[in-house]
């Protein structure tokens, strides 16, 4: 039994369902955050997450900041790109455009290139662009939160070492990382960015980032300082390198309670074998994805390949809007997200299927959802 008060189960894309061991973490007694015992959870919370990244480089830098999934878009534009520097950025939804606003509030030029509702830039479509213009960076979201579409990294990372070797591939894995199979090494991937509340299972408050050897080297091959203070990489660079090696160090104070649950998080996440995860939220997502259709509905990915796992958006009946349903499914204890793409947002909902709801035996948060879901459908289609 959970140790938790009763509450409806929250399955939108994030926050999701937490467990009760991280979330006793977080109830930590009080530290220094310069202490031996928290240097000590924080730097094998730095060395844990090179595992979930599956890199074993010992010159890729993992960063763990306050801050929401947010600030890891900062991070890359201040620190790895220049004023007046070109990116290139996929756009496969929603996240694309605020990532683009991003570059441009430090004045670097992003050119997206969008795809249809529920597609993904083809990879012949990023080859031309990318032999159009020199990009400095190339921008992928991983899964669009908006849309439910999932992007290609391996081969997208392949095109991008082969076509534009200079280019940085730099991955949006906020609502994929944990949920999703990323390979840093092997796919030859310079940044994926994420946060904790989605498939990580912890509390909304820290944004989480590795970097490649090669982007730390184009950090500090840099002709002008990063134009942030508190996302500059100048500060906290030698702080995460010296909490890994268990120095205590300061630049901004950081969230004990916070790391204390990521740590207990990442223990039970790499207690099991990586591939096992990604199973079970390949399996979850098809049995979501199956029931979707049977119940007549349509989801919003085009294609089979760009149906992300760790979510499902789905295309209400003609006529049916997100708060003539949502409030239903409320009623019988689930918590869906509404529409989030600007064209479509009264069209559709969002189911999450990530971390325990997924992965914990003892719990039905899926079966209860559908049930739910038909239900309330029947009883909106009654009227
Ligand atoms: C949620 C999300 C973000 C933003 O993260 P916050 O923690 O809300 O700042 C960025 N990108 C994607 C793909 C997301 O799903």
């Amino acid at each position: 039994m959970s140790s938790q008060p009763p509450h409806p189960t929250v399955l939108i894309p994030g926050p999701i369902e937490y467990d009760d061991e991280v979330l006793k973490a977080m109830s930590h007694y009080s530290e220094p955050h310069t202490a031996v015992p928290f240097v000590k959870v924080f730097g094998e919370t730095l060395t844990m997450l090179r595992q979930l990244f599956q890199t074993t480089n010992p010159n890729s830098q993992p960063f763990v900041i306050n801050g929401s999934g947010t600030l890891g878009w900062d991070q890359v534009a201040a620190n790895l790109a220049e004023r007046g520097d070109d990116v290139l950025v996929l756009h496969t939804g929603y996240f694309a455009d605020s990532f683009a606003d991003c570059f441009e509030t430090y004045g670097v030029k992003a050119t997206q290139l969008k795809a249809p509702i529920g597609d993904r830039p083809q990879l012949d479509e990023v080859e031309k662009a990318l032999k159009e213009k020199e990009y400095k960076i190339l921008t992928v979201t991983h899964t669009d939160t908006s849309t439910g579409v999932l992007s290609e990294i391996k081969a997208l990372s392949e095109l991008v070492h082969r076509v534009s070797p200079n280019t940085l591939v730099v991955v949006d894995g906020v609502c994929s990382v944990a949920c999703e199979e990323i390979r840093f090494d092997d796919w030859g991937i310079d940044v994926v960015l994420t946060a904790t509340q989605k498939a990580i299972g912890v509390p909304a408050g820290l944004s989480i980032l590795m970097a490649s050897e090669r982007a730390i080297e184009r950090f500090r091959a840099r002709s002008t300082p990063p134009p942030s203070y508190y996302g500059s990489w100048k500060n906290w660079l030698p702080v995460m390198q010296n909490y890994e090696a268990k120095k205590p160090s300061y630049f901004a104070t950081p969230s004990p309670q916070l790391i204390h649950a990521l740590h207990t998080s990442l223990t039970q996440i790499l207690s099991r074998p990586l591939e096992e995860r990604f199973r079970l939220h390949k399996e979850a997502s098809q049995k979501v994805k199956k029931a979707v259709a049977e119940l007549g509905l349509k989801q919003l990915p085009t294609k089979p390949e760009n149906e992300a796992n760790g979510m499902t958006a789905i295309y209400l009946p003609e006529g049916l809007t997100p708060p003539e349903i949502l409030p239903k499914l409320i009623a019988k204890g689930i918590i869906f997200a509404g529409g989030l793409h600007k064209e479509i947002a009264t069209k559709y909902i969002r189911f999450g299927h990530m971390g325990v709801s997924v992965t914990d035996p003892k719990r039905d948060d899926l079966d209860k959802a559908i049930k739910a879901l038909k239900e309330g459908l029947a009883e909106v289609s009654q009227k």
